[in-house]
This record gives structure tokens, sequence and C-alpha cells, in this order.
């Protein structure tokens, strides 16, 4: 069997070896979840969400564990690998209450003579395609709904951090997830092994998250086989600051929506348009803050780690030339540490055109472009004029002005007066070509799951 190298992007050392699959394990795969799927989708929804529970109590049993192997195959502070543990696991337990509620209706025909049952049934086997940069929680917030609702899945994670993903497994299996309800298939083979799942007619969704561009090509292929698709794609999240927004707020708020992960999530702060009339005031403020970030492996205790690979550090480095060239200014910026990762300093660009290059486009590292404005209605249009619509935050003293901004913006989720919208009860998802369907809430089950209804003579 070949292995592929795991790398640690802050010291570039070799954290594990694994296994590097290819298609004939890509369908050893599936026919293990198929055989598995009978017996799976029959248990009782409180066996299932006994399993998921303890899942969630082994989670944070082992999250010590978990977040020293996230930080080491991600790069993110150890800091943000314990949190997104806590986050990872929470997707267990928000669906094993869910996986109890499976819902349903029972009605009588308008006409009569007729009773509709309407049930909810598990969709069937599943492909499960993640990320790098969340790499426990983008595959919790997939497999929790999924098993909750009776499917079984197989799962190709990243090749940058596949080790949480077997890591997540392995705790399934003790929570007593039966054999092939879960299988795990590691790869540098993306387009093979997922190109495999798409066309075998066992495999009956894919839910996918990543960039756009790649989820544009596997909707492609899924439309071949009119495959239910679930999309959780790239992001461009404005910051909105009006003149009135408590500035201390609007400086927390928008360090955890730019900072966290170090700018690589989905919902990071993209383009932050602050009032003409304290944009003077909040640029100072946040640099003040980004200046005194460290930066640096997650073991030394860093609050920023390195980007995730080389090709992202000369991706950001790039962008952020291209923005000075554009007229912007680094205005602020932290300090780089002596060390062989992939670091790329914290840095606040000033001055950025409302048509810079910088704001069309997900930077995904830790760099915030700093926008001034003055009426509301270009604002909007300004925010509004992208092909993305995931995240979006909106600061202003009043609450009610608030809700009318974030409103009127094209977005999946508006955090209003803070930084963060991930939460396992509400429906995470985007707009335009930031995805197609919702994770975690209610509507992360419905994913899952297929409506039938029985007609039934009534005479
Ligand atoms: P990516 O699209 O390169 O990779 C995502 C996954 O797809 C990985 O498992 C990768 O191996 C696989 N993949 C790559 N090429 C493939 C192909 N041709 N066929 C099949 N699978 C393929 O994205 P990434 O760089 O890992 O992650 C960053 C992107 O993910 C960003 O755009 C980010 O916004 C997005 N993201 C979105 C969400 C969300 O919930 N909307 C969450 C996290 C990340």
């Amino acid at each position: 069997m070949t292995t592929f190298r795991v790398e640690d992007p802050a010291t570039l050392e070799v954290v594990a070896e694994v296994p590097d699959q290819g298609v004939d394990e890509a369908r050893t795969a599936v026919d293990r979840a198929a055989l598995a799927f009978p017996e799976w989708s029959l248990t009782s929804p409180r066996f299932r969400s006994d399993v998921l529970r303890r899942a969630h109590e082994l989670m944070l049993r082992d999250r010590d564990e978990l977040t020293t192997l996230i930080a080491r195959e991600n790069g993110k502070s150890l800091a943000d690998a314990a949190a997104e543990v806590g986050y990872a696991a929470e997707f267990f337990r928000w669906f094993s209450e869910e996986a109890v509620r499976p819902g349903g209706e029972y009605g009588e025909a308008p006409a009569g003579g007729v009773r509709t049952l309407v049930s909810h049934r598990p969709v069937g086997v599943a492909a499960l395609v993640t990320p790098w940069n969340f790499p426990a929680a983008m595959a919790t917030r997939k497999i929790a709904p999924a098993l909750a609702a009776g499917c079984t899945v197989v799962l190709k994670p990243a090749a940058e951090t596949p080790l949480t993903a077997l890591a997540v497994a392995r705790i399934l299996a003790e929570a007593g997830v039966p054999d092939g309800v879960v299988e795990v298939v590691t790869t540098t083979d993306a387009a093979g092994v997922v190109s495999a799942w798409l066309e075998d007619p066992r495999v009956r969704k894919v839910s996918f998250t990543g960039s756009t561009g790649v989820g544009r090509a596997l909707l492609h292929q899924a439309a071949d086989r009119v495959l239910n698709a679930s999309m959780e794609l790239g992001g461009n999240a404005p910051v909105v600051v009006t003149e009135d927004a408590d500035l201390d707020a609007a400086v927390a708020g928008t360090m955890i929506a730019k900072f966290r992960n170090g700018g690589q999530a989905c919902t990071a702060a993209n383009r932050i348009y602050v009032h003409s009339d304290v944009a003077f005031d909040f640029l100072a403020r946040l640099g003040a803050e980004v200046e005194k970030l460290t930066v640096g492996p997650a073991v030394d205790g860093a609050a920023i780690g390195p980007v995730i690979s080389a090709a992202a550090l000369q991706r950001i480095t790039a962008a952020v030339d291209l923005a000075v060239r554009e007229g912007a200014r680094i205005s602020h910026r932290a300090q780089l540490p002596d060390a062989p990762g992939h670091f790329y300093p914290p840095t606040v660009l000033a001055g950025v055109a409302p048509d810079a290059t910088i704001l069309r486009e997900e930077i995904f590292g830790p760099v915030a472009p700093v926008v001034a404005w003055d009426d509301e209605d270009e604002l909007v249009r300004l925010v509004n004029d992208s092909e993305y619509g995931l995240a979006a935050y909106v600061f202003a003293g009043e609450l009610g002005r608030a809700i009318r901004l974030g409103e009127r913006i094209d977005a999946g989720m508006v955090g209003i007066n803070r930084g963060l919208v991930s939460d396992p009860s509400a429906p995470f998802g985007g707009v335009k070509q930031s995805g197609l369907g919702r994770e975690g809430a209610r509507d992360g089950l419905r994913e899952f799951q297929e409506t039938q209804y029985l007609s039934v003579d009534w005479p």
C-alpha cells in the first residue's frame, strides 16, 4: 500500500504517513457502507441518538489529544483547535437530540376518502467530502446528521488533514457505530475517489464543503445522475461598521471574524467597510490589536499559526502585493516568527479602493482590507456586488438599523454586533455561489432525508 505524508505547516515536520487509497478502495468503502445501510437505517432513533451522544462525550474526553492533533496537521493555534473540538463535538450532541425528532405528518386529503402519511426517510449511502480548515467540525457537521437520519457514509477528508477524520472515525467506533457505517478513505487522488463515488448508483447523496470551483465541478458530475447534492462553498464576507457603532465591540468582533483560524475560514471577514466618520479611529484600534497578535507554532502558544501550505502563502503574498500596487497601504502588521513554517504576518490594509481586486476573491489568510464608506445605499450595493453570499457582519449602534442592514445583505448568515455566526443549532449555509443547502439545525437533518408519503385509501 502506498502512503502519503501529513506535514505540520508550522515546522514542516512529517506528522504521520497514511494510506494513499485509490478508486478500488473507494468502491470497497461503498460496498461496506451499502451493506451496513439496511440494518443501520432500521435501528431505532433512540439507538442512533444514544450512539451520537456517546460520541459527543468521547470527543470531550479526548479533547486534549484531538486539540494537539488538529493543531499539528492544520497549524492553527491551540486555542482555535480546542474551540474546534468543542464545536465539532456539539454537532454530535445536537443531532443526538434531533435523531429522536424525525418529524412526519398525518393528514386528511381535502376531498376526503384518503389519509396521507408523510415521513422523512434516510436518503441512503452518502458521500462526504471535507476541507482542511476545520478538519474535525466539517466532518462531524456532516456525519452527525447523516447518522441521525439513518444514513451510512463514505468520507474523504482533505489530504492535508486526514488524521483528525481518522480519529473521529475511531471515536464513532468506540461509541458503538457498527462496521461499515462510517468509512474514511484517505487519498491524494481526490478527483478519482470522489468521481468513483458520484458515478456509483449505490451512492444517493453528496455533501461537499470546499471551494466554489470544485463544488461547481462536482455539481456537474452529480447532474448526470440527478444526485442529491449539498454544497458548502466559498465566501467573501463583508463587515459593515456604521458611524454610531460601539467601536470597541466592532473591533473585537472584527478581530474574531477576521483572525479566528488565522483567517482561514469560509466565514472569515474578507472586506471591512467602515463609515468614514469613524474609519480613522477604527483603523487605529484594529491596528493596535493586530500588532499585538503573536504568530508562531501552536506549541509555543502563539495566537496565530501558519497558513496551510507554501502555495497558500504565495497566493496571499501576491494578493497583498497587488492590493498595494492598486493603491492600498499596509497600515499595521504583526511580527513574523523566526520559524520555518508557512507564516504570513497578520496585516491591516488601509485606503483600499472599493473596486480593488483583493475585495473580490477569498483571501483565506490573516489580511484585513479596510474600505471607508459614506452612503448607505452605495454601501449595500458594494456589499452585494459579489458572486458569494455566505456570511456577513454588521456593527451598528441602533439594533433596528443593524437588523435592517442585515436584511439587505445577500448572505445566508449575518452576525449582528458579533463576529461569529457558527452555531450547531442554527442553519449554516450560503446563497449565490456560496452553496446549496444548510448544515446544522433541523435543516441539516433534512439534507440527509427524503420525504415520502403514503396515500391511504380511507373509505
Ligand atoms: P478545496 O475545494 O480545494 O478542497 C475541498 C475538498 O475537496 C478536499 O477534500 C479536497 O481534497 C477535495 N477536492 C479537491 N479537488 C477535488 C476534485 N477535483 N474532485 C473531488 N474532490 C476534490 O477547498 P480547500 O482548499 O480544502 O478549502 C478551502 C475552501 O473551502 C474555501 O473556499 C472555503 O471558503 C471553503 N469552505 C467552505 C465552508 C462552508 O461551510 N461554506 C467551510 C469551510 C471551507
